[in-house]
Formats: structure tokens, sequence, C-alpha cells
């Protein structure tokens, strides 16, 4: 017998009359709908959902769950739901209706709900000429990017997005609401700053925004023949750029689609992806030595700081898709040959982009107070494709995962927490020290493991 099995009819009820927002049971109209990750590949089967519209919500949600002895996966977009262990009997509680945010320009910093997606803070940020350290993706969520650490635009620059937290509030695995910074609940603010979502629910995010209105920033398309060429180009220039500089080299395979823009629908490229704060003259002075190669396409210009979210050309849709990725601690001539063999001209491959982050800078200073203080990793890489039928979803992953084996001999000593989509425990996304350290909070604040995390912790026994 299920969970769900045993929640009586008049219990839902009672639920359904304590919260704002809905309730779906499996069967009812609005279930599917609801349980849907924005992955579309994905098909858990929650033994009930909740979509939370409030931080009382949510806090009435969990408390019925702990009296119905019923986990609880809190979830946002969906974007991340892939590693997710099945939610069967257990209960779904999305808080993408709570999408409230809150700019104070004279402290610069934001309040987002736990369900914003980033867009919902880069444009109203923009126009205060403040940048938040959002993803590549304006329709990702900030809880679970922020959650896993968040290596975005100004990565190189400011950091991590979990480092750059300055409270957030949580509802404990006890039902309890409360707010946490560095002088309260302290352990429960250094496992929400990069250590994922596994010790409570987290209903809002408050985060510090930094001064950069413009910057200038675009991509330099190559045809993918030169794609060894670029790439060892890239990996060469991110060794002289400054912090400013944040940058990807990528293989990408653009779909015949509609949605993507004439020149570009159903080709394939190698590129150079890169946003720098700083002026367009010094802009291409540094992008020089790239330039000469001689691009088909060079999209560089001054934008403003929100349009960043455009620029890697993440779906705005959902789609199913599957992917894969680590950091790497090195990407020596040998990493990039291994690259190109798997993903580049020659390849049959099903994979639509295969990249590489340029990491360093802060990411690489310590930023104490998390459970991602520093990343010692230089790179970061991510191979994914879209799954429109279900034969693709075994292929692209063992593609995806043919490309994160082969960089195997450079991958740093842990994983990156946001790009591993394969089911792994929080042990291999984070630091030794801080997996451990996390333990100890889990058994604290979540000892029967109520809480499914996209990376699960086990709590310290003692
Ligand atoms: C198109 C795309 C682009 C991306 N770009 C980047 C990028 O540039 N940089 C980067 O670092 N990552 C990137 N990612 C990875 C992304 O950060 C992770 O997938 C992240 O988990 C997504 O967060 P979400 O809230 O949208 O997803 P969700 O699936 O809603 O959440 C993921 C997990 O976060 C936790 N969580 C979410 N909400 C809560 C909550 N309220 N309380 C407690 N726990 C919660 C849960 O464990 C949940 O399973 C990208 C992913 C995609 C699909």
């Amino acid at each position: 017998m299920t969970t769900s099995d045993t929640i009586a009819a008049c219990d839902l009820e009672t639920l359904r009359a304590a919260v704002t927002g809905e309730i779906f049971t499996p069967g009812e109209p609005g279930y599917d709908q609801a349980r849907q990750a924005w992955n579309l590949a994905i098909d858990e089967r929650p033994a009930v959902v909740v979509m939370a519209e409030s931080a009382a919500d949510v806090a009435q949600a969990v408390r019925f769950a702990r009296t119905h002895g019923m986990r609880i996966a809190p979830q946002g977009t969906g974007h991340g739901a892939e590693p997710l262990e099945p939610l069967q009997g257990a209960m779904l509680l999305r808080t993408a209706r709570m999408r409230s945010v809150r700019i104070d320009p004279a402290a610069r910093t934001a309040r987002a709900d736990a369900g914003a997606v980033w867009q919902d803070v880069t444009v109203p940020a923009g126009e205060h000429g403040l940048a938040a350290l959002a993803g590549t993706s304006p329709n990702v969520g900030v809880t679970g990017y922020t959650l896993g650490g968040g290596i975005g635009w100004l990565a190189r620059r400011y950091g991590l997005a979990a480092n750059s937290v300055t409270a957030a509030e949580i509802v404990t695995p006890g039902g309890r609401l409360v707010r946490t910074d560095a002088g309260h609940e302290p352990d429960l603010f250094w496992a929400v700053r990069g250590g994922g979502g596994s010790v409570g629910v987290v209903t809002a995010l408050e985060m510090r925004l930094y001064p950069v209105r413009e910057l200038y920033a675009g991509a330099l398309f190559f045809p993918i023949g030169r794609a060894g060429q670029v790439l060892h180009a890239w990996r060469t220039w991110t060794g002289t750029v400054p912090d400013e500089v944040t940058s990807v080299g990528r293989i990408l395979r653009l779909p015949p689609l509609p949605e993507v823009p004439e020149p570009l629908r159903g080709q394939a490229f190698a590129l150079v992806e890169a946003a720098f704060m700083g002026d367009a003259g010094t802009g291409s002075e540094l992008l020089g030595s790239l330039r000469r190669l001689g691009p088909e396409l060079d999209t560089f210009a001054m934008i403003p700081a929100p349009a960043l979210q455009q620029l890697h050309m993440d779906p705005d849709q959902p789609v199913p898709n599957q992917g894969d990725g680590a950091f790497l601690a090195d990407l020596p001539d040998a990493a990039i040959d291994a690259l190109v063999a798997l993903a580049g001209p020659d390849a049959d491959t099903p994979l639509l982009s295969v990249e590489v982050r340029h990491l360093g800078g802060a990411l690489a200073r310590p930023a104490p107070g998390g459970a991602q203080p520093d990343v010692g990793a230089r790179y970061a890489v991510f191979a994914g494709g879209f799954t429109p039928t279900p034969e693709l979803v075994g292929t692209v992953r063992a593609h995806a995962q043919a490309v994160t084996d082969a960089l195997a001999p450079w991958h740093a000593s842990y994983d990156y927490y946001n790009f591993q989509e394969t089911p792994a425990a929080a042990s291999t996304v984070l630091p030794a020290a801080s997996y451990r350290r996390l333990q100890e909070i889990k058994a604290r604040y979540d000892p029967d493991q109520v809480i499914i995390s996209t990376h699960p912790v086990w709590p310290a026994r003692p």
C-alpha cells in the first residue's frame, strides 16, 4: 500500500482548508500538470502535489506531511529534476507560484520568494543598474540554482551565487518557519549557502546585487570543422584574461526548429561566448586574438546586464532533456582533443551542446560561510541534448556520460552540484569537509531524512 492510499479524503480536505494554494492527488484533474517538471523527460508520480502560495502554505504542507509519515520534495521549476529519486509515496511541494521579488537599490540587495526565476530578479534589478549572480537561463529557479552554488556570467568577478546570499527563510522539517542569517540559526544558513536543499524548505532568499549596468558580451561563431583550433585557442586565451571576463568554449548543434533564428537554424558551430565587465574598446582589445581567427558571425556588443540571459541561447520553454557535467581541475590539450573526438565535426552524436566554462578568479578565492567556500576546479564541463522520444533518453545520457568519462583524468576531487545530473549523493558534489558538516546539520534538523533533495545527504550517526 502506498502512502497516497493512506491519506484519508477527510485529511486532504483539512489540508485544502488550511492552505491558500491547490492540492492535487493522482487521478484528479490538474495532477499531471502540477507534477510536471520543466524537464519534460521526467515522470515523477508523487502521492500528493501541493502548489504553495506562501510561506504559511509551505509550513502547513510540511506539518501535514510529517503527520502522515510522508517525505517531502521541494521544487520550484523542475529544471533540476533529473537526478531526483522516485517520489512514490512522497509530497511534491512546489513553490512555482511564490514569485514575488523586492529590490532594495540603496542596500543593493534582492529578496526573492522561493519560486522566483532569474528573470524575475535580473529585470527589476537592471532598472537600478544592478545585477544579480544569475545563471545563463532566464527561467531557471533562483532557489535551486543558488542552493547548488550558482555559476553565471559574473562568476569570475563575484563568485558563486550561494556566497552572496545574506539571509534565507526556511520551513524546517519540524514545520517551523525560521529566518536565518549569519547571526541566526547559523548552521542552517551555512547549509543553504551551496549545500543544496536538504535541510528544510526554503521560502525566500535574500542576496547581494552588484553595480553592473552594461557589459561587452556576445559570441564568436566558427564552423564546427574548426572546433579543435577554436577550443585550443580559447583555452590559451582563458589563461590571459582578467576576472572581469567569464567565458565558455562550446560545440553547438542547433536543432532545425522554427524557434532558432534563420542563419543559425540546423547549423553546427564551435563558439566562444564571453561577458566582459567593461567598455567596448577594452573588450575588443581583450578579444583580439580570438577575433583574428576569423569567426563566421560575431555578436559582441555593449548590452544591458539583464540581456546576458539570452547570450547562452538556453531554451525558453520546457523541453525534455538529459545531460551530465563535472568540475575539471585542468584542461590540457589532451582533454580538448578528447572532447572534440566525442562532440566535434566527425562525431556521430545526439548531443546538442558540449560546453566548457572557465572558472577561477573570485570562484577560487576563499568565501567562507557556506558549503562551497571556494572552487578549486579551473573549468566545468556540461554536455546535454534534447530527448523528444523516450528512446533518445538512454542514448543522450550515454553520450553525455561518455564526454564526462573521457575527461575523467582531469576531473576535480568533486563534481559541480548543479551540473551533476546523474543521481549521486551530495558527498560527490561537495568538498569532503562540507559534506561531513552537512551530515551533522542534517542529523540535527532532519534526522529522519524527510526532505528529498537533488543530491541526498545521510544524517551523521552518533
Ligand atoms: C537550461 C538550464 C540552464 C542552466 N544554467 C545554469 C547555470 O548557468 N549555472 C548553474 O550553476 N546551473 C545552471 N543550471 C543548473 C541549475 O542550476 C540546476 O538544475 C538547479 O537545480 C535548477 O534550480 P530550479 O530551482 O530551477 O530547479 P528545481 O528542479 O525546481 O530545483 C532543484 C532542486 O533544488 C532544491 N530546491 C528547489 N527549491 C527548493 C526550496 N524551496 N527549498 C529547498 N530546496 C529546494 C531541491 O533539492 C530541488 O530538487 C542550468 C540548468 C538548465 C536546465
